[in-house]
């Protein structure tokens, strides 16, 4: 039987397995938001954008080397605010914005956007502690008051069960579905009419 400290501990972990949005659907919302920017839709930058998306998540390293999950920099701690996405997006930004020729403030600021999401998305679930929006300024966890995202496992077996299809479902939803709307109409406004031939 466990002990005190240490049941805290495992209620903590069934927690924390039980608070996130999956990382597989993190990236829905820089692919729609770029469908609304013609300027940033360059593979690198999209890749890139999908990829930081999803790695405020990494905080989960930190969490299996003992570090707990109500603490600054614990799960949906320090990397979920949005000091964290202003940082990461315009170290990286002004770089691979030149690589993708793109200006580096729009390149930083269409980063800075795809990362922050993440915590916004984290906002939108129905298990674990809130987020970290406002670290350093604010410890405080917060989420929205309409939470219809069902929490995903950490662990990958879990996936294989009838709660990862669970997951998958409310994200194609609530997630997936509105993304693929706003990003369709995104694409059909800015599309750029082809120039019409002199007479
Ligand atoms: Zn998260």
């Amino acid at each position: 039987m466990a002990s005190g400290v240490e049941g805290a501990r495992i209620e903590e972990g069934l927690a924390y397995r039980r608070s996130m949005a999956s990382c597989f659907s993190h990236p829905a919302v820089p692919l729609a938001l770029a469908c609304w920017l013609p300027k940033v839709r360059r593979r690198a930058l999209l890749v890139a954008a999908a990829l930081l998306s999803a790695m405020p998540d990494l905080d989960a390293i930190g969490y299996f080397q003992g570090v707990p999950y109500e603490a600054w920099n614990g799960h949906r701690g320090c990397t979920h605010s949005l000091v964290f996405a202003v940082v990461v997006a315009f170290v990286i930004g002004p770089w691979l914005g030149r690589r993708c020729e793109v200006g580096a403030m729009r390149a930083s600021l269409f980063l800075c956007a795809s990362i922050a999401s993440h915590g916004l998305v984290d906002m939108l679930t129905d298990g674990g502690l809130g987020v970290a929006l406002l670290w350093p300024f604010s410890q405080e966890r917060l989420f929205f008051s309409f939470r219809p995202i069902a929490v995903a496992p950490l662990g990958v077996s879990a996936f294989f069960s009838s709660w990862g299809v669970d997951v998958l479902l409310s994200e194609a939803l609530w997630l997936w579905l509105p993304a693929a709307i706003a990003g369709s109409v995104g694409l059909v406004l800015t599309r750029q009419r082809p120039p019409k031939p002199p007479a």
